[in-house]
């Protein structure tokens, strides 16, 4: 899949997944966000690096967060941003994907960031990408959410920076999770060898092995000692029947309680992609806790977003800029 996203020279020009990026390349994304996320307190930093080039946000899927830090660390990056309602576009009229995304392009599109309900819908985007085109996968069905995961390790890098001594447990539905699956993959690149899966069996991979972690169904076996615990959302959206039961069982085995955490380090950190469903797999005082990280995981996917842009569609200002 590496190929797709790197050019000859190594560098990124679409970002699909996490998996086989390179140690080296995660680590320069994770150091050029460092020099976009603004000291506490001071202003947020606009520079020039996409001026005159045209960031689309297509968003065939609900989004919160993701969304709009993208459209924030466009405009930061001093592109112009276009956001398509994908409900009020000509999808609604038939129009194949595909169409879209060359019709876009005929309009001077220089980056697609992509929402999908489907597997593998980002790879088919830049698969038939015109040349000088990038597509960024703003999360593919089940399959991967590239961003989102080097966000979370960003945020591990600042306040745990020793990934390979570093016990994640990821608790709750991974099965169906994009964010998982693009973390496991960016946390074993950059080291970590103790990621623990924590979930009832319907939510756990059937080969833990195959990816490099553990999985158990008991909570206290799967937390103890940890320093990271990072706590996903059920994703209704793509489960069909009721493979849960009684959220309120559920909520007591799996959910981020402070009976549940009390296994995990004293000291350790929690996290979440959003959006939380309290009361099903975190409570508010867990989430908003003094140890807990998830709005600066908000906060951080503005920095990696700017990022994976530059990287991506910066360099390439020895081109003409297109005419507006
Ligand atoms: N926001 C994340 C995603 O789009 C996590 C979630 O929806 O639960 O995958």
């Amino acid at each position: 899949m590496h190929d797709i996203q790197l050019d000859a020279a190594g560098r990124l020009r679409h970002l699909i997944t996490t998996e086989g990026l390179p140690a080296e390349l995660i680590t320069r994304i994770l150091d050029t966000a460092e020099s976009f996320v603004p000291e506490i307190g001071a202003p947020a930093k606009k520079v020039p690096l996409l001026r005159g080039r045209a960031v689309f946000n297509l968003f065939f899927e609900n989004s919160t967060r993701t969304r709009t830090t993208f459209e924030l660390a466009a405009k930061r990056l001093s592109a112009d941003v276009i956001n398509m309602d994908v409900a009020t576009s000509s999808r609604t009229k038939g129009e194949d994907d595909l169409d879209t995304l060359f019709t876009l392009q005929a309009m001077g599109a220089d980056v697609f960031v992509i929402r999908h309900p489907d597997n593998g819908a980002a790879a088919r985007f830049a698969a038939n990408a015109a040349p000088g085109v990038a597509i960024i996968n703003a999360g593919d069905g089940s399959n991967a959410h590239p961003t989102q995961a080097l966000l979370d390790v960003f945020t591990i890098r600042r306040h745990r920076p020793d990934f390979a001594n570093l016990s994640v447990a990821i608790v709750g539905d991974i099965a169906h999770s994009r964010v998982a699956h693009s973390t496991i993959h960016a946390l074993k690149t950059l080291g970590a060898t103790d990621i623990r899966l924590v979930g009832p069996a319907a939510f756990l991979p059937a080969d833990p092995s195959a990816l490099g972690v553990t999985a158990t169904t008991d909570i206290a076996a799967g937390l103890a000692d940890c320093d990271i615990v990072m706590g996903l959302r059920i994703q209704r959206e793509r489960i069909a029947g009721d493979v849960i039961g009684d959220i309120a069982d559920y909520h007591r085995d799996f959910g981020l309680t402070e009976a549940n955490l009390a296994h995990a380090r004293p000291d350790a950190l929690i996290m979440h992609p959003g959006p939380i469903n309290r009361g099903v797999e975190i409570t508010p005082e867990v989430a908003y806790s003094r140890q807990s990280l998830i709005l600066e995981q908000v906060t951080n996917g503005i920095g990696i977003r700017m990022a994976v842009m530059a990287m991506i569609a910066g360099h390439r200002g020895a081109e003409p800029a297109r005419p507006a």
